[in-house]
């Protein structure tokens, strides 16, 4: 199941590096997908768009908010939004580091 309900957001962002400058006007919504699907989409999004500097596809787990509180300890921390944005997770360096050495 942890590989399901990933959905592709794209847009206009004025921070191409940033998901929270995008334009809400350009911003579409595509999914939910199994996470194999939604990356595929979003890479065919990025290759489509490859002219637009300003244009980014991401990949999310679907229902997630995007900001920095860990969903394993609910700490807040700079590295969640990188590990969601990278992962498709929110999940803080430590809750990580506690994942990969045991994993569930
Ligand atoms: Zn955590």
């Amino acid at each position: 199941m942890e590989n399901d309900g990933f959905i592709v957001i794209e847009g206009i962002h004025k921070n191409p590096n940033n998901i929270e400058t995008l334009d809400e006007k350009t911003k579409k919504v595509h999914g939910p997908f199994k996470r194999k699907q939604a990356e595929v989409l979003a890479k065919s999004l990025i290759q489509k768009n490859v002219d637009n500097f300003y244009h980014r596809a991401w990949v999310i787990k679907e229902g997630l908010e995007i900001n920095n509180i860990c969903e394993e300890c609910r700490k807040e921390e700079e590295s969640v939004k990188q590990n969601l944005i990278m992962h498709g997770y929110k999940i803080c360096y430590s809750c990580n580091l506690a994942k990969t050495i045991f994993p569930i």
